[in-house]
């Protein structure tokens, strides 16, 4: 399974990842952390990203689909995973789309976080406030003011993906608003009812069409079958009043 997972900036992307990982066993592949331990490690991807994380704006885009085309070759990755913080652009989100049909590889679904930004805010400076009376290590992305750069990044360049995702038939929106577990609950219904829907609908249908076709075709004795063909073609060629006649005739 390869999800995407979709959201602003504290929307609980990567809690909900966590969950999903112990659900389905996937790997989750956040951009976030591949960039921050970049920067810890002082690498030069590293050096060429620190200022701009800290300025809450966005790294550029061939940067970051570099380390995700890595990242989603190794081993590990085969079994499925979720992208969290990527893609973050329409860009992204083209070239992920090349990269996992190169690899023969399909998304199952994007799964969207809908948050009210305004109670987010709020949540977010709050548990800034607290670990900062707490004496606990914030990160260097993580003030007030960066955060609002972060969230008008996600208003502009992020959020067209949302019309993208729908577009190509993958979204499904949650109320990221509800506790964790509650969160959590949604988005298993929301990937059950993908499950049912791509089981149940599809395959059934063009089962019994094709089916019920041959049916058909294999309970007419063959002269009937040929005469009926006569009648049909005999119809077609005549104009349209005499044809009316030949069906009246029948
Ligand atoms: P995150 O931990 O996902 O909030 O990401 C922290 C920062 O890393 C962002 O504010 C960006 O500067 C950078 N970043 C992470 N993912 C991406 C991405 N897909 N595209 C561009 N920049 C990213």
């Amino acid at each position: 399974m390869r999800l995407i997972l979709l959201g602003p900036p504290g929307a609980g992307k990567g809690t909900q990842a966590q969950h999903l990982v112990a659900k389905y066993g996937l790997v989750q592949l956040s951009t976030g952390d591949m960039l921050r331990a970049a920067v810890k490690a002082a690498t030069p991807l590293g050096r060429q990203v620190e200022h701009i994380m800290a300025s809450g704006a966005l790294c550029p885009d061939d940067v970051v689909v570099a380390i995700v085309e890595d990242r989603i070759e190794r081993p590990d990755a085969r079994k499925g995973f979720i992208l969290d913080g990527f893609p973050r652009t329409v860009a992204q989100a083209e070239a992920l789309d090349r990269m996992l049909s190169k690899h023969g590889l399909e998304l199952e679904a994007v799964i969207e976080l809908r948050v009210n930004e305004a109670a987010l805010l709020r949540r977010i400076e709050s548990r800034i406030a607290e670990m900062t009376a707490q004496g606990r290590q914030l990160r260097a992305d993580d003030n007030p003011e960066v955060l609002h750069r972060r969230l008008a990044a996600y208003r502009e360049q992020t959020a067209p993906l949302i019309t993208y995702y729908r577009r190509h038939g993958l979204l499904r929106s949650v109320d990221g608003m509800q506790t964790v577990e509650e969160v959590a609950a949604q988005i298993r219904r929301a990937l059950d009812e993908k499950t049912d829907r791509a089981t149940g609908a599809k395959a059934p249908n063009r089962q019994i069409g094709k089916k019920s076709a041959l049916l058909r075709k294999r309970r007419q004795p063959k002269a009937e079958r040929k005469k009926r063909k006569t009648l049909r073609t005999s119809a077609a060629r005549k104009p349209k009043s005499s044809a009316k006649q030949a069906k009246r005739r029948r």
